[in-house]
C-alpha cells in the first residue's frame, strides 16, 4: 500500500473548520466518480476519511482539492488483495462500472467484485465497521418486471459480455448476505439505477457523458440499437443523499434496496432533450446495437421511501443542465488537448 502525499487545491470543502469527529470512513474507489462525491460529503459530515483506491478508472482530480483536509488520507491500493483498515464505515464502490471500462478486462472485473468484497467484509468483519455495498440495477439484467422491485431476482445472461460486472456484482450481494447470516457482519446493500452527474471522464462511454461531449462539439449523437430502450436517470447528489441515509440507519436494516430515481426515458428522449439543453447542431445517429443491452431500467423506489424517508429531488434536466455546466468548463480547460 503507498499512501498518496497531500497537496495543494482544498477549496470545495475549505469551510469545515471544525470536524465533529464521527470516526473514519474508508471509500474503496473513492477517487471514482461516485466515490470521489461521496468522500466530500463524508467530510461534510464530520467523518475522516481514507480513499482507497488503485486509480484504474478514478483519477487522483476527481479528490485533489480534498487532499489539503487534515482529515482526509488516500492510499493506493487494489481491492483484490487484501487490506487491513482501522474505520467505523465502509463503502465499497469500487469496480469498473461503465460497460466499456468493465468490459475491458472482463476477468479483471470479475475478480474485483469478487474479491472486492470478500476483502472488504473481512476487514469489517475484524473491526466491527458498518460495511455498504454499491451494487446495480444490472442484477435485474434484462428484466421481464418493470419497474423493478427488489424481490425481483432478475434474468441476466451468465455467459454474455456483461456478465463479468452483472455476475461479479451478484456473487458480492451473496457475499455479503453470507457474512451477515455467517458471522453478523452489519452490511447495507445499495442497488444503484443510472446515475450521472460532475466528476464523469470524458471517455467514460456511458450514455450521458457520451451524449454531453457529442452535443457541446456539435459530432453526431450515438445511439446503440433503436433507441427505444429505456433507463432512469439519478443525479449524483440525491444518490450520496440515498447511500448516507442508508448507512446511517438502524442494524436491521440491510437490503437490497433500490437507489435510483424512477423517471424512466427512451435513450432517444434523452439524446432529443441533451441536444436541445446545449443548443447543439448535432445530428443523432443509430450504431448497431449492444450485446445483451436491457431493454428497459427503472427502480421502484418504495423500499427507500419508507425504509430511508429518500426519494430524489433533482429532475433530468436541471442534473443534466448541471452537469453540460461541468463538461463545459471540461472541454474549455487544460484537459481540452487530451480530450478532442
Ligand atoms: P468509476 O469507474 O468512476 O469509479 C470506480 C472507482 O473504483 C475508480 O476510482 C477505480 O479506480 C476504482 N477501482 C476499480 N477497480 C479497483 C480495484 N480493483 N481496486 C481499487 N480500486 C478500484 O465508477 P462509478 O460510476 O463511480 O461507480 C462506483 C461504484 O458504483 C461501482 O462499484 C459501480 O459498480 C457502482 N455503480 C455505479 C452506477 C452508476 O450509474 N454510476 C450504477 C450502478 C452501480
Ligand atoms: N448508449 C447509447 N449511446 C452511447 C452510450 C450508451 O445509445 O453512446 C445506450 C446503451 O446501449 C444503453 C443505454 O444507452 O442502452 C445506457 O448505457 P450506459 O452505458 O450509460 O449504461 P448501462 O448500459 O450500464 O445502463
Amino acid at each position: 500500500m503507498r499512501s498518496f502525499v497531500p497537496g495543494e487545491g482544498y477549496s470545495e470543502v475549505k469551510n469545515i473548520a471544525v470536524l465533529k469527529n464521527l470516526g473514519a470512513a474508508l471509500v474503496n474507489g473513492g477517487a471514482g466518480f461516485l466515490g470521489s462525491h461521496l468522500c466530500e460529503r463524508l467530510l461534510l459530515r464530520g467523518h475522516s476519511v481514507i480513499c482507497l483506491d488503485n486509480f484504474s478508472t478514478g483519477r487522483r482530480a476527481n479528490v485533489e482539492h480534498l487532499t489539503s483536509h487534515p482529515h482526509f488520507r488516500i492510499i493506493e491500493h487494489d481491492v483484490r488483495q487484501p487490506f487491513d483498515i482501522e474505520a467505523s464505515l465502509i463503502f465499497n464502490f469500487a469496480s469498473p462500472a461503465s460497460p466499456p471500462d468493465y468490459q475491458r478486462d472482463p476477468v479483471g472485473t470479475l475478480l474485483t467484485n469478487v474479491l472486492g468484497a470478500v476483502n472488504t467484509l473481512d476487514c469489517a468483519r475484524k473491526t466491527g465497521a458498518i460495511v455498504v455495498q454499491s451494487s446495480t440495477s444490472e442484477v435485474y439484467g434484462d428484466p421481464t418486471q418493470s419497474p423493478q422491485r427488489e424481490s425481483y431476482c432478475g434474468n441476466v445472461n451468465s455467459i454474455g459480455p456483461r456478465a463479468c460486472y452483472d455476475e461479479g456484482k451478484r456473487s458480492a450481494e451473496t457475499l455479503f448476505f453470507d457474512y451477515h447470516r455467517t458471522y453478523g457482519v452489519d452490511i447495507k446493500v445499495g442497488r444503484i439505477f443510472n446515475t450521472y452527474g460532475p466528476r464523469m471522464r470524458l471517455d467514460d462511454g456511458r450514455v450521458v457523458s457520451n451524449f454531453i461531449v457529442q452535443a457541446l462539439r456539435n459530432t453526431d449523437l450515438t445511439i446503440y440499437g433503436d433507441g427505444q430502450q429505456t433507463r432512469s436517470f439519478c443525479y449524483v447528489d440525491d444518490l450520496v443523499e440515498g447511500f448516507l441515509r442508508f448507512s446511517a440507519a438502524g442494524s436491521t436494516c440491510h437490503g437490497p434496496i433500490n437507489l435510483g430515481n424512477p423517471g424512466e426515458f427512451t435513450v432517444r428522449r434523452l439524446a432529443e432533450i441533451i441536444r436541445d439543453l446545449t443548443n447543439s447542431r448535432s445530428r443523432i445517429v443509430h450504431l448497431p446495437a449492444v450485446v445483451d443491452d436491457p431493454r428497459q431500467r427503472r427502480p421502484d423506489i418504495s423500499r427507500a421511501m419508507t425504509e430511508l424517508g429518500w426519494q430524489p429531488q433533482i429532475e433530468l434536466e436541471a442534473g443534466l443542465a448541471r452537469t453540460v455546466e461541468y463538461f463545459d468548463g471540461l472541454l474549455a480547460g487544460p484537459e481540452r488537448a487530451e480530450a478532442v
